[in-house]
């Protein structure tokens, strides 16, 4: 018989399948408060009698992430790729800031939506992560560097809202009190636009930040390099932006990965301040990152700024983003990516 995922289980569902077992509803307490502090063993709970942890270890398992590699940049963000039970690996990023830590994690093994300048997105797509994959992620880092987080970002890798009954899941327990405690407000995620999914989430009217990979003022662009475009269009996109921002109240930050001579040319910026007329947003340019294979470079420094001034005269606000621990391969699927490869060249 196959174990039952416990840490995916909210405080609720916890409670209710110990009653059913006879279990007083304060033990179902107890065991949520090891698991979300990071028991990784049902022999670690103390407070719980010899049976009980043995019957408990019968019928659940619990959910952890390996740290396979660590990896530690001049700039102090720290890179973990870690592994799961069935052996497969994914990335987070620990960064701190002055207002505290941040993890970006990822929510999927790999990713369907094939982005031509990412390398998740090249290498395919092998599985969802559980609610407890999710959690695990920031539970290890924190654990490991003896650290409390305090900004959770879903921009690792993978697509969330195209994992979405497990993203809401961890989302629920990461923020529940008796857990980690992190609110939505501390939360961020990322999606490449999955627009019947962003509203829906709209309607749930949660806290959290939402982050739209734009990359591209038009279809014509956007197609070229993210797939997702034929399915959503930009006009699709921004109506459902709209209307997210309508409804929540809360800004929309789009990201834009700068790529030289495909979407940085004054007219791209002209283009985009038009688009985003009338929504609550804020750009966020990232010079695009060096993925092996993808034959993109990053915009230069004097277009950069070029593009952030077209922006601002038209009343967009737009910032390049600082890319943190670049010398440790830092972006999405990059650290992964070598390990599949097998070519031996990071160190622990
Ligand atoms: N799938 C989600 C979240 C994970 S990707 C999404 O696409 O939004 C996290 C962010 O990294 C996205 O904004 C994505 O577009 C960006 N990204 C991917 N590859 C990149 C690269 N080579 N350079 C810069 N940003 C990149
Ligand atoms: Fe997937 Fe995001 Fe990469 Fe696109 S950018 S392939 S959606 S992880």
């Amino acid at each position: 018989m196959k174990k039952t995922d416990i840490k995916s289980l909210t405080l609720q569902e916890l409670t209710e399948a110990f009653l059913q077992d006879g279990q007083p509803r304060y033990r179902a307490a107890q065991v949520y408060r090891w698991l979300h502090r990071g028991a990784t063993e049902f022999s670690q709970m103390s407070d719980l009698s010899k049976e009980l942890r043995e019957q408990l270890s019968q019928k659940y398992e619990i959910a952890w992430a390996e740290i396979e590699v660590k990896r530690v940049s001049k700039d102090g963000t720290i890179k973990y790729l870690f592994r799961f039970s069935d052996g497969e690996y994914v990335e987070s990023v620990l960064m701190k800031y002055h207002h505290g830590y941040s993890i970006c994690i990822s929510t999927q093994v790999g990713c369907k939506m094939g982005c031509t300048f990412c390398a998740t997105g090249q290498s395919g797509f092998r599985r969802n992560l559980t609610a407890s994959e999710i959690l695990s992620q920031v539970q290890a880092a924190s654990l490991d560097e003896d650290v409390r987080i305090s900004n959770i970002v879903l921009m690792g890798m993978g697509e969330p809202l195209d994992n979405y009954e497990n993203v809401l899941r961890f989302l629920e327990l990461v923020s529940s009190p008796e857990g980690m405690n992190i609110g939505m407000r501390h939360i961020s995620l990322s999606t490449c636009g999955l627009v019947d999914k962003i509203y829906d989430l709209a309607d749930r009217r949660l806290q959290l930040t939402l982050s739209v990979s734009l990359h591209a003022p038009n279809d014509k662009i956007r197609t070229s390099t993210m797939p997702v475009n034929r399915k959503w269009n930009v006009e699709d996109l921004l109506r459902a932006c709209k209307y997210y921002t309508d409804t929540t109240g809360r800004r929309i930050s789009f990201e834009y990965a700068m790529i030289h001579g495909v979407n940085d040319s004054d007219k791209c910026a002209e283009e985009l301040a038009g688009r985003l007329r009338g929504i609550l947003a804020h750009v966020n340019l990232i010079p695009v990152n060096d993925v092996t294979g993808t034959g993109y470079q990053k915009s230069g420094i004097d277009r950069q700024r070029k593009f952030v001034s077209i922006l601002d005269s038209k009343g967009i606000t737009a910032t390049v983003r600082r890319t943190l621990g670049s010398d440790i391969e830092a972006s999405c699927g990059q650290l992964r990516g070598q390990r599949k490869g097998g070519n031996g060249s990071y160190e622990s």
